[in-house]
């Protein structure tokens, strides 16, 4: 599939670069040209940031219902594009035909509950010991919001980013991965400007790959823009909240994960390997809340790791819009050769590779490894890709410590017979997610998204977003 252009949507009107510049966007299973982006610079945010600007003191003033009839507009339309959005959600990024529909399916929803949003209450009535004042403790929309958006499940962390700032009346200046500016950038404007969002309220701004920084850089310091909405890799993340310091200014930081499943001694092993094997390897293992160690008991673990290793092996690798397809193309070049090195570096230090590491085309097969010592770079950090590394515990204390002492603290996952010795765990897990006897990969719009530690700061789903995107403004009113 090959599309003309991708170009800024800015104040309602969709336009070039200002220095006519254009980037190439490839299909990373084909190679070819998926679509010519418009590849701007400061110039073309600030002129997104004057749109938004303008447009917020009328959205933040707008009725409910007419925020509310957007959203479900929306909701409807996006839910009858799905076939168009699945092509291109594939071409664009590699991704398959069952994590589409879990990203429509969730689009969908967001889009509905946050219609809803409109009519949430939006303050409280306070006591006061001052006689005849009464107090108010009210929720008003922050202003312009930077919303910085990653490629991986583009449709779902773009719509994340602007749907529930848009639906609490704050306007949006969206800043796409240079990977997905259609589906994680233009399709949120076409789809939103079609539903009658008045023009300014979101504006997207695109860029070459490896000229982010100019953009982003110009988004934050804006005075205008009063509150960062970030997720991506937890790199980038510690740069982005450092520019937003400077300026004193809040990010939301949704960041990278290094997710453990703990496998107990008293798991049903069939359970534990479904979901590992889905929690792995789903979307090609690039989602943030994919499962990257395999904690087991080392009484069950020899089962477990036949089974599981088993199933990996036999997963289909290839043409993501083939609906057979499990694990397609990773998204570029640069991704498919740090899975590679980093897949030797373990080997070379010890570690037992048990299926997979070594690419094939286009694509990084399952890949399952024991024994990685911990200063191979796959012990520690996240790499974003079909790769799972096995460990065995000497119990359940043994399986928290050693998924605790991650920096990172997104998701966890627990497999257990008993419930309620999971929900213990989970309590014990430093993760901002947990789910016993469940997959890990996982989510609902109105669920508190987010993480602990390197994993990032502040929560997304519905009901939350709302509280990180307003304002509380205390206001008292004397009656005498
Ligand atoms: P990334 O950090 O490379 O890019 C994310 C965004 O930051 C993109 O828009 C990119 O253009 C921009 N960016 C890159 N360099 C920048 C710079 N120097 N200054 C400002 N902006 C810059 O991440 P990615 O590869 O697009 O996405 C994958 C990562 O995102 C993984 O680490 C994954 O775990 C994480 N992620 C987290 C969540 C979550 O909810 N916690 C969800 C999805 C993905």
């Amino acid at each position: 599939m090959f599309l003309e252009g991708v170009r800024h949507h800015i104040g309602g009107s969709w336009v070039d670069a200002a220095n006519g510049r254009t980037y190439d966007k490839l299909n990373p299973w084909t190679g070819r040209v998926f679509a010519r982006v418009a590849a701007g610079d400061a110039d073309d945010a600030r002129a997104a940031l004057d749109a938004a600007g303008k447009a917020f003191p009328a959205w933040a003033e707008s009725l409910p219902i007419e925020r509310q009839r957007i959203l479900l507009r929306a909701a409807d339309a996006l839910d009858r594009r799905r076939d168009e959005v699945r092509g291109l959600l594939a071409a664009e990024t590699g991704c398959g035909v069952h994590f589409a529909g879990v990203q429509l399916d969730f689009c969908v929803n967001l889009l509905r509950q946050a219609a809803g949003l409109a009519y949430a209450p939006a303050g409280q009535i306070l006591p006061s010991d001052l006689a005849g004042t009464r107090a108010l403790a009210m929720r008003r929309p922050v202003g312009v919001v930077a919303a910085i958006a990653p490629w991986n499940a583009s449709l779902v962390l773009a719509g994340r980013a602007v749907v529930a700032p848009i639906a609490t009346g704050n306007t949006v200046v969206l800043k796409p991965s240079e990977e997905a500016p259609l589906t994680g950038g233009a399709l949120w404007a076409e789809l939103l400007a079609d539903a009658g969002l008045p023009d300014g309220v979101l504006n997207v701004v695109t860029h070459a790959p490896g000229e982010a920084g100019a953009v982003a850089e110009t988004l934050i310091a804006d005075p205008r823009v009063r509150r960062i909405s970030f997720t991506g890799s937890t790199v980038t993340g510690r740069r982005i909240a450092e520019t937003a310091g400077r300026h004193l200014k809040r990010a939301v930081l949704q960041l990278g994960g290094h997710n453990p499943l703990l496998v107990l001694g008293d798991a049903d092993v069939d359970q534990a390997v479904d979901a590992a094997v889905y929690g792995a390897f789903v979307h090609s293992g690039q989602t943030c809340m994919c499962a990257r160690r395999l904690i087991v008991d080392r009484s069950i673990a020899p089962d477990f790791t036949a089974r599981f290793v088993a199933r990996a092996a036999q997963l289909p690798v290839g043409d993501p819009s083939d609906p057979a397809t499990v694990v397609g193309p990773v998204i570029n070049e640069w991704a498919l050769s740090l899975l590679e090195r980093r897949v030797r570096e373990a080997v070379d230090l010890g570690a037992r590779l048990l299926t997979g590491g070594v690419p094939s085309g286009r694509c990084f097969p399952p890949t399952v490894l024991t024994g990685v010592p911990p200063e191979a770079e796959l012990a520690f950090d996240e790499t974003f890709g079909p790769v799972v590394l096995l460990e065995e515990a000497d119990d359940a204390e043994d399986a928290l410590r050693r998924a605790n002492a991650s920096d990172f603290g997104l998701t966890a996952g627990v497999i257990t017979g008993d419930p309620y010795r999971g929900l213990d765990l989970a309590r014990r897990l430093r993760a901002g997610i947990v789910h016993v006897n469940d997959q890990p990969v996982n989510d609902e719009p109105q669920m508190p998204f987010g993480g602990v530690k390197d994993s990032g700061a502040g929560r997304f789903g519905i009901g939350f977003a709302a509280e990180e995107f307003t304002e509380v403004q205390w206001v008292t009113a004397r009656q005498e």
